[in-house]
């Protein structure tokens, strides 16, 4: 690879604050046509985007399936259009866990900043923080304010840990639905975590570092606790519904062909530990996971090698994730 080549990839890795900065890159590389790609909220942004490539020389595909992180990333599609550059909204770069690669071809990430008065949340509710070292975290929608936040706090005496990188993702103290490294890895050193950003799933998955989670929520307009090891609750359920399913010949792996949702290793691992307690086990793959698309194959329980956020009991059939199959191995099984 050339030493331009390599310069180029580099640059096209990185998260970007502004289309500009973006656009400067893109019309130095001299790119002919470039994709678009954002989710469903910011349809409206990402048109703009495409009419200001196309002011530039540039033209434009937009990409019609919304994202619902850079796992998604469709730089296949973009490739299948005859693309030279993907242009990523709303979200970070995201690396895979398996160490796969995610960028075929130059992907330009914009992540999407809220602009919702996060700032006036904790300067007025901030006195409801009873611990007194913590660990700084929150979603990408507002990490641009980490900053801010933590010196706001240091000033009222508080001592702030900021939050690590996790394993999928590329900015300090960012949570993802699949990643609360970033709060994991500095559990033992705080007392309770503040967490920028709005929702219950982001923060359920921090309390799993053992800690009290203090929300900073714009939308709400104050600051809730999420108790520690909230998503207990969930875990047993999911527990039961292996055991309920324990003694069934037949089960099924689902993984996804979204580039960093396909985790095969863990869908291998999943297979073996299956295979070991005497089961039968296909593997599944799809893009979207839908619980319709697996009726009719008798198959009663599915396990989620795909995006954790999807976890959850269907109406009529049960999907588990792997961390639930741990219970076969305390439970007898006969099977059916
Ligand atoms: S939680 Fe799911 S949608 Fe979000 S980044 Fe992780 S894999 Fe992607």
């Amino acid at each position: 690879m050339t030493d331009q080549k390599a310069e180029q990839e580099e640059r096209s890795q990185y998260n970007y604050e502004t289309f500009e900065e973006i656009m400067e890159e893109l019309k130095a590389q001299d790119y002919d046509k470039v994709g678009l790609q954002g989710p469903d909220g910011i349809k409206d942004e990402l048109i703009e985007f495409g009419s200001d490539l196309k002011e530039h020389g540039i033209e434009p595909v937009m990409i019609g399936a919304s994202s619902f992180g850079a796992c998604g990333i469709a730089n296949e599609k973009a490739e299948r259009m005859g693309a030279d550059a993907l242009v990523h909204v709303g979200h970070t770069r995201f690396l895979h866990p398996e160490g796969a690669e995610m960028n075929d071809v130059n992907v330009y990430y914009l992540p999407y900043r809220e602009d919702r008065d996060l700032m006036g949340v904790l300067e007025e509710d901030y006195n409801k923080i009873e611990e007194q070292t913590v660990g700084l975290v929150g979603v990408t929608q507002y990490m641009d304010r980490a900053d801010q936040a933590r010196e706001f706090l240091e000033s009222k005496g508080y001592n702030v840990v900021d939050g690590k990188k996790g394993l999928r993702t590329t900015e300090p103290g960012q949570v993802l639905g699949c990643d609360a490294g970033a709060a994991h890895n500095i559990s033992h050193k705080v007392d309770a975590f503040v967490f920028l950003g709005s929702g219950e799933f982001h923060p359920s998955q921090v309390s799993e570092a053992g800690k009290k989670v203090y929300v900073v929520d714009p939308y709400e307009r104050h600051i809730w606790i999420e108790p520690p090891n909230s998503l207990d609750d969930e875990m047993q359920a999911e527990y039961a519904r292996v055991i309920k399913h324990k003694d069934k010949k037949r089960w099924g792996v689902v993984t996804s062909s979204k580039k960093g949702q396909n985790y095969m290793r863990a869908a291998e691992i999943a297979k073996e530990k299956l295979e070991r307690h005497g089961k039968e086990v296909f593997l599944f793959v799809e893009d979207r996971i839908f619980e319709s698309d697996y009726k009719g194959y008798n198959i009663d329980i599915y396990v989620n090698c795909a995006c954790p956020r999807m976890t959850k009991d269907w109406q009529d059939l049960s999907f588990v994730s792997t961390r639930a199959l741990d219970v076969l191995d305390e439970v007898e099984i006969e099977h059916e």
